[in-house]
């Protein structure tokens, strides 16, 4: 088998052949400078082909083929005509500088075509991390990117807790304690490192680091074709290119998750501290309230009525309530928080629902009137009993705190596209209109009635269980007075979330 290299040098040698048999043929009707001319032919076509090494050899077998096959005497180096030396040289000098030229043009074309193909590779990559939204995809489109050049396995280490550490990889891609070994080591010293091929899986494979000015940030593996014990010069320029490219969009991932993990530690804290300071005070409220109750029976019990007893009991009662209340809101708020809403849905006839959260308001409502309209065959909704019954107390619950005592509340429902919508309203002084898309949020109170009891928590646990059913919540003011909340909700299971 002939090596990589001689194969050009062979195929030179072939053409001298070929010219010189074809020289042979013709040798009698043209003159021998013109036979010449057929192997300079040769030695341009062997520069251009091959380059300068194979044009040389060409011109130098072509002057000795020509002197021995084509120029008398025959089969013998002796020149005859001093002419034929002129010949000579010309060849010589000819397959050298077209060698010469064809090379640089060779290389220079080859030179071009790398640094496109780098151009392509880096563009590609850079639009792949435009669009690539946190850390995990910024890996996924480096090692993507990086596979387009070497075609097979791509791996990433990172350090994580003191340690480097395999943070994404192309399944099958050995990383066995040998080649975690040496990608300790590449990123240890900051160089490319790899080895023979692995244990386990045959494969070898490549590391380089990802360099950034402030230090090696990690390593990229990669694993060779089948067959190479290298990678090309090539590959390993793209790869360098793509790896400082990559680095700084590691780091600049690593930086927005950090500040992203800083941000929620700050909501974090600020929920907690808003939290705090809303319950110590709700909280005290009617504690202060039901102490204070229970401290005067105490005190003064013989000389209390009991007309004026049960005034205190009852009083007792209702804060005793309004802080059960108060917990369960803060409980089921805890749970459409952190995402573990469980409901399950079954068809549910609507009164029944709302009729369950106006029997737990009764006392509050007391002679208030509610002018319900729901039509008779109204469909079944599929809802969580329970909770939705909890979003509809919120809701009444807060057209009774925020209208007159004297004036009704309406509620409403009808069937419109497949879903539910169903209406409650009052009479009471409405919500300022810049507050309309604030009050869902947690905590948050109108400015005007903050006379009125409650910590801002109703209406967001309302949004959160409306939302886990599939369905939607919204307020308006009316047109005459009061404001009216409307809840809708999937008619179909399908069509909800959970
Ligand atoms: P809370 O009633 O405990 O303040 P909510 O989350 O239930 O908390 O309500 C948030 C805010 O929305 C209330 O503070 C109030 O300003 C406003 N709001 C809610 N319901 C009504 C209503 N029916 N009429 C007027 N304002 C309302």
């Amino acid at each position: 088998m002939l090596g990589k290299k001689a194969v050009p040098y062979a195929a030179s040698a072939a053409l001298v052949l070929v010219t010189t048999i074809f020289g042979e043929l013709v040798k009698g009707r043209l003159e021998p400078t013109n036979l010449a001319m057929l192997y300079l032919l040769a030695v341009v076509i062997a520069a251009v082909r091959w380059g300068k090494g194979p044009a040389v050899a060409t011109a130098i077998l072509g002057v000795l083929s020509f002197d021995l096959f084509l120029v008398p005497p025959y089969l013998a180096f002796r020149v005859a005509d001093i002419q034929y030396v002129f010949t000579f040289a010309g060849l010589l000098a000819a397959g050298l500088v077209v060698g010469t030229l064809a090379a640089r043009m060779r290389g220079q074309t080859i030179q071009a075509r790398r640094r496109e193909a780098q151009t392509a590779a880096l563009y590609r990559l850079a639009a792949d991390l435009a669009d690539s939204a946190g850390f995990e995809e910024v890996l996924l489109a480096i090692r993507k990117n990086v596979k387009q050049i070497v075609n097979c396995g791509v791996a990433i280490y990172l350090p994580a807790g003191g340690a480097l550490a395999l943070a994404s990889h192309d399944p099958g891609f050995p990383a066995g304690d040998g080649e975690k070994g040496i990608a300790r080591w590449a990123y240890e010293n900051g160089s490319m490192a790899g080895g023979g091929p692995d244990e386990a899986t045959g494969k070898r494979t490549r590391y380089l680091p990802f360099k950034t000015p402030q230090g090696v940030i990690g390593v990229l593996g990669v694993c060779l074709r089948k067959g190479a014990e290298s990678l090309t010069a090539d590959e390993e320029g793209m790869l360098n290119t793509l790896t400082s490219q990559a680095a700084v969009a590691i780091q600049r991932a690593n930086l927005a998750e950090q500040s992203r993990h800083v941000e929620l530690m700050r909501q974090t804290e600020k929920l907690q501290s808003a939290l705090l300071s809303s319950i110590s005070h709700d909280l005290r409220t009617p504690l202060v309230s039901i102490t204070g109750t229970l401290t005067a029976l105490q005190e003064n019990s013989p000389g209390l009525d009991d007309a004026t007893r049960k005034e205190l009991l009852e009083n007792a009662s209702e804060e005793a309530d309004r802080l059960n209340r108060i917990v369960g809101n803060l409980l089921d708020l805890t749970r459409v928080e952190a995402g573990t809403l469980r409901i399950s849905k079954q068809p549910c006839d609507l009164r029944d629902v709302l009729g369950a959260s106006l029997e737990q308001l009764r006392e509050r409502i007391g002679s208030r009137a509610i002018r319900m309209a729901i039509p008779r065959d109204f469909p079944e909704i599929p809802m969580d009993f329970s909770f939705m019954m909890k979003a509809f107390y919120n809701l009444i619950d807060n057209a009774v705190k925020y209208s007159p005592q004297d004036a009704p509340i309406d509620i409403g429902a009808r069937a419109h596209r497949n879903e539910a919508v169903i209406e409650i309203g009052d009479r009471g002084a409405g919500i300022p209109e810049g507050d309309l898309s604030r009050i869902f949020e947690r905590f948050y109170r109108a400015e005007n009635p903050q006379r009125v009891a409650g910590i801002g928590l109703g209406l967001s646990i309302s949004k959160g269980i409306v939302e886990a059913h599939g369905g939607r919540i919204a307020a308006r003011n009316n047109a005459d007075a009061g404001a009216t909340f409307i809840v809708t909700l999937p008619l179909e299971e399908t069509k909800s979330r959970s």
